[in-house]
């Protein structure tokens, strides 16, 4: 039984290897059966797409995902960009800001590597926790002058929540559409009126840790989006777990992706949010951002 119709995660990884600078290989999610026993039950609660955000650097692989798409039935829209130190390739050192971008536009236009598959969209690109490096800060720009090039939207990394200002006054140099960028992992923040200091700018944020406790507890997930819906922001605000280790599947022991819609909406909506708001968070806002209709995917 499915609550709502044309569901899409905003943040996942299909497949993901951090495994090497991470030094754990619960980083690494490689197992094609357990991702289409995860993303398949999505299907039956009414997903119908997922926004991969695996970029080149984090073990990315185009053709696995399709395969898995194809399996379950679910659209995933693939990335082009790099993620944040220390997990960058070494062409982010060698090639400058326009070289960047041009690999960028040609992922997105002409596919990545040599698979055929067009990126969609510019993701996970990130900063670390206190300061914006020099090559992160060159790969925004790359990112910026690739949305100018092809209208992609952007989707950024922040750690904890942290630096979303500073991320936006570089997009803000570069004229990029505020409407079409999402900041992730916001929900770390923590703090609400840093996110509604992020939203009246206009960019648009992402709860995308449900779940991680540890981090944030689902309560303050729950009572910040009933205040932030509440103001008239559910058009801003996306959804989606980010699980990243195969301690996270279901079978091993975790949430598994389904506790978005099993768990942690059921709620959202009993504590009152309701399902306009609801179905804004899940359907609307994050098709608005990420469904490209005038860009076709091969
Ligand atoms: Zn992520």
């Amino acid at each position: 039984m499915s609550l709502f119709k044309n569901i899409i995660y905003a943040h996942e990884h299909t497949t993901i290897d951090l495994s090497g600078i991470k030094q754990d290989m619960d980083c690494c999610l490689d197992n094609k059966t357990d991702i289409i026993e995860e993303f398949g039950k999505l299907a039956q609660l009414g997903v119908s797409r997922i926004i991969d955000q695996t970029n080149n650097g984090m073990g990315r692989n185009p053709n696995y995902v399709r395969e898995v798409s194809e399996a379950v039935g679910i659209t995933i829209a693939q990335s082009t960009g790099y993620y944040k130190e220390p997990f960058l390739p070494e062409e982010c050192y060698r090639m400058d800001e326009k070289q960047l971008s041009s690999k960028m536009v040609s992922e997105l236009t002409n596919g990545i590597e040599q698979s055929g598959i067009r990126a969609e969209f510019i993701g996970e690109i990130g900063t670390g926790k206190d300061c914006i490096q020099p090559v992160e800060e060159k790969i925004f720009c790359a990112a910026s002058r690739a949305h100018a090039d092809t209208g992609a939207s952007i989707c950024t990394h922040t750690t904890l929540g942290t630096l979303g200002i500073e991320q936006i006054a570089i997009f803000q140099k570069y004229g990029v559409d505020l409407q079409k960028v999402v900041l992730s992992h916001i929900d770390l923040s923590g703090d609400l009126d840093y996110m509604l200091r992020l939203l009246d700018k206009g960019v648009n944020i992402a709860f995308d840790t449900v779940g991680k406790n540890n981090y944030q507890p689902d309560e303050k997930r729950v009572e910040w989006l009933l205040e932030l819906c509440k103001r008239g922001f559910s058009p801003q605000i996306v959804l989606s777990v980010d699980i990243t280790r195969k301690s996270h599947y279901k079978k091993n022991g975790g949430i598994g992706y389904a506790y978005l819609l099993e768990s942690f909406v059921p709620a959202l909506l009993d504590a009152g949010c309701s399902r306009q708001n609801v179905e804004n968070l899940l359907v609307h806002t994050p098709a608005r951002i990420y469904n490209n209709p005038e860009r076709d995917v091969l």
